[in-house]
């Protein structure tokens, strides 16, 4: 089995045998996005390849996508964040290519099964994945099974107004959790904090605050916090018993715990108060999850 997990910034593809990682790689996703939609997806198939050990055969390929996926044809519906592989049928051009099963389903998806099967989550009977990077996004896994919109889509939670903020939001509406609790916005604020770091990056500020740095410390609880007001809501509306985060920002949650704690205290009625651990697949989760679904031959309509 292979998994591909193809995100804004990076694709990390796996290679996956007996329950477990033989082979993995990550290339930068604009680097695969180049020439006609053919091209693209061979480089990607090329990718597949390489991770799988020579000599063994790839049964089938998980997709897990960045954005909403249009369940009925596996299309990608993401121009913001993923042009390079949206509005083109990226399972059929990857089956043609490589003559085996492609499944395909959101990246948020993908990784709350691959936690739930083999990480972090495994035997949660109500599990809600939120993964923080470049965007938020937002899986919920009931009994085993991801939880679905009436149009077979996963929930856009996303971009669940959270804030007064009146920036908007590539998404049409204004205040969204995702402007507020993303990666990016973790680092402007670092950058606004004039923290003296020596480097600019999230990593510097994070290894200041564990040193003792106050100041990198409340930049980290104060978002936080941010993430906590979306996660408070969240909680009360889907009542997990287990939350995973995942994406880059989750390597920092001891740090940002304190911000998120204190946003769940403002809802005592309506939070659970059930536990908030960050995936324990890594960058992974979403590749794996992706060859677990292939595995499975389930959640796609393009078996
Ligand atoms: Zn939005």
């Amino acid at each position: 089995m292979a998994g591909v997990d193809i995100g804004g910034t990076a694709t990390r593809v796996v290679g996956w045998s007996a329950g477990r990682t033989v082979g993995d790689a990550v290339v930068s996703t604009s680097s695969l996005g180049q020439g006609e939609p053919a091209r693209r997806v061979r480089e990607l198939w090329h990718l597949v390849r390489s991770v799988v050990p020579a000599g063994s055969a790839v049964e089938a390929i998980g997709i897990g996508a960045s954005g909403p996926i249009d369940p009925a044809t596996g299309v990608i519906l993401n121009w913001n964040t993923l042009p390079w592989f949206s509005g083109f049928d990226v399972p059929s051009l990857l089956r043609s290519v490589s003559g085996v099963p492609v499944v395909i389903e959101n990246d948020a998806v993908a990784a709350a099964v691959g936690e739930h099967r083999v990480g972090a989550g495994k035997g949660a009977r109500r599990m809600l994945l939120v993964t923080i990077g470049t965007g938020v996004g937002v899986a919920f896994i009931d009994g085993g099974y991801p939880y679905r919109g009436a149009d077979g889509g996963h929930p856009e939670a996303g971009h669940i107004g959270v804030t007064a903020e009146t920036s908007s939001c590539y998404c049409g509406t204004v205040g969204c959790w995702e402007q507020s609790a993303s990666r990016t916005r973790l680092e402007a604020e670092i950058h606004s904090a004039g923290l003296s770091l020596s480097g600019t990056s999230v990593v510097s500020a994070a290894a200041a605050a564990r040193v003792g740095d106050a100041a990198a410390a409340a930049a980290f609880a104060a978002h936080g916090g941010r993430v906590g007001r979306g996660l408070a809501v969240l909680e009360s509306v889907y009542g997990p018993t287990l939350t995973v985060i995942g994406g880059s920002v989750s390597e920092y949650l001891d740090l940002l715990l304190p911000g998120v704690e204190e946003s769940r205290a403002r809802a005592p009625h309506f939070v659970t108060g059930e536990p908030i651990v960050a995936v324990r697949l890594g960058p992974l989760a979403g590749a794996i999850g992706a060859a677990v679904l292939a595995e499975e031959g389930s959640a796609s309509p393009h078996n």
